[in-house]
């Protein structure tokens, strides 16, 4: 096996799965994501390959003639040819939903610290300063979610608990996953027009690229908070600069942006109604164990048959 492990060490539950199943795994635990020729020399002699975000072209198909099974560390495939994974022959199996209570919980870490101002007052008691912040609770919030996949059907869930209404926009969605979550189904422009949280959890594809733009965040009521733990290119990021400056926008919590890492002079770091992290959403120990082991089963079970 071939495996760009970029947290090797993390999902050891998963690692030891494979080599008590007898396989050899040849990792890289040094640069990622492994380029075109970091992956050459492996490629001729790989019967599967563990994928992070590394590039699988016609090139690389081509070059691995023993390749049975790509197995996704996570669950983004747009680094994979897919039509040339078929006609290789090559399974591709990712670990869906594997990091969903991670991003859930990282959406509302972010609400809260925005609601409350957590980031101010930690920077405020380091300086020496003891000031009152007055923000805002979670709970009895109306929330308008954009997807309804794993992460929001999670955090839905989460919400329950703080007594939330939840809209959610999502043409694919199953109504009756919907209804036993008490969510209910809008058009796009219902779902954000009346709620005091809207928050960004669908694929970006074309369809969805900017699909939170100048002309949906004018739908949205003055006071509305933006939280977007999918992708940076969901949301045109000048037209949430315009409306943080205006003030339609009461704040925003982003673990992704547009273009990654953030430059420091991105101007929405700028707000100190912006609570930002760095892409790290589904980063947790609980995850990576998950993921971990759920991507080397996936191996074992193509190879048993
Ligand atoms: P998922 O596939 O379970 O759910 C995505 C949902 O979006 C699906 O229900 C789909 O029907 C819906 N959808 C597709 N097109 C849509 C459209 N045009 N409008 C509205 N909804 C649409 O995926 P998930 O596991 O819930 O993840 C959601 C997104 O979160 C991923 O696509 C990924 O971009 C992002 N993500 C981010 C992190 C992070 O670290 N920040 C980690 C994992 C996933």
């Amino acid at each position: 096996i071939v495996g760009a492990v970029r947290y090797a060490e993390l999902c050891s539950a998963g690692r030891q799965l494979l080599l008590d199943n007898g396989f050899t795994l040849v990792e890289n635990e040094t640069t990622v994501p492994w380029t075109a020729e970091d992956l050459a020399p492996l490629l001729p002699t790989a019967s599967a390959a563990i994928c992070g975000v590394e590039v699988y072209g016609p090139e690389q198909f081509d070059a691995a003639p023993r390749l049975k099974i790509i197995s996704r560390l996570g669950v983004g495939l747009d680094n994979i040819d897919l039509a040339e994974a078929r006609r290789h022959g090559v399974d591709v199996v990712n670990a869906p939903g594997g990091n969903a209570i991670a991003v859930a919980e990282l959406a509302l870490g972010l609400l809260i610290s925005l609601y409350r101002k957590i980031p101010a007052m930690n920077d405020d008691i380091r300086s020496g300063n003891w000031d009152r912040y007055v923000g805002s609770e979670v709970t009895g919030k109306r929330f308008g979610l954009i997807g309804f996949g794993a992460i929001a059907r999670v955090f839905a869930r989460r919400l329950a608990g703080f007594d939330a209404e939840i809209l959610a926009y999502d043409p694919y969605a199953d109504p009756e996953l919907a209804a036993e979550l008490g969510v209910k189904l809008v058009g796009l422009e219902e779902a954000v027009r009346d709620v005091d949280v809207v928050s960004v959890h669908a694929p970006h594809v074309p369809s969805t690229h900017h699909i939170v733009n100048t002309e949906l965040i004018a739908t949205m009521r003055p006071g509305t908070v933006l939280l977007n733990t999918s992708r940076g290119g969901l949301v045109d990021e000048s037209a949430l600069v315009s409306a943080l400056e205006s003030g339609h926008l009461a704040g925003a919590g982003l673990d992704v942006f547009e273009t990654e890492p953030v430059n420091p002079s991105n101007p929405l770091l700028a707000f100190p109604t912006v609570v930002a992290t760095t892409h790290a959403a589904a980063d947790s120990l609980e995850a990576y164990h998950r993921i971990g082991l759920s991507t080397a089963q996936a191996i074992v079970d193509v190879f048993s048959g």
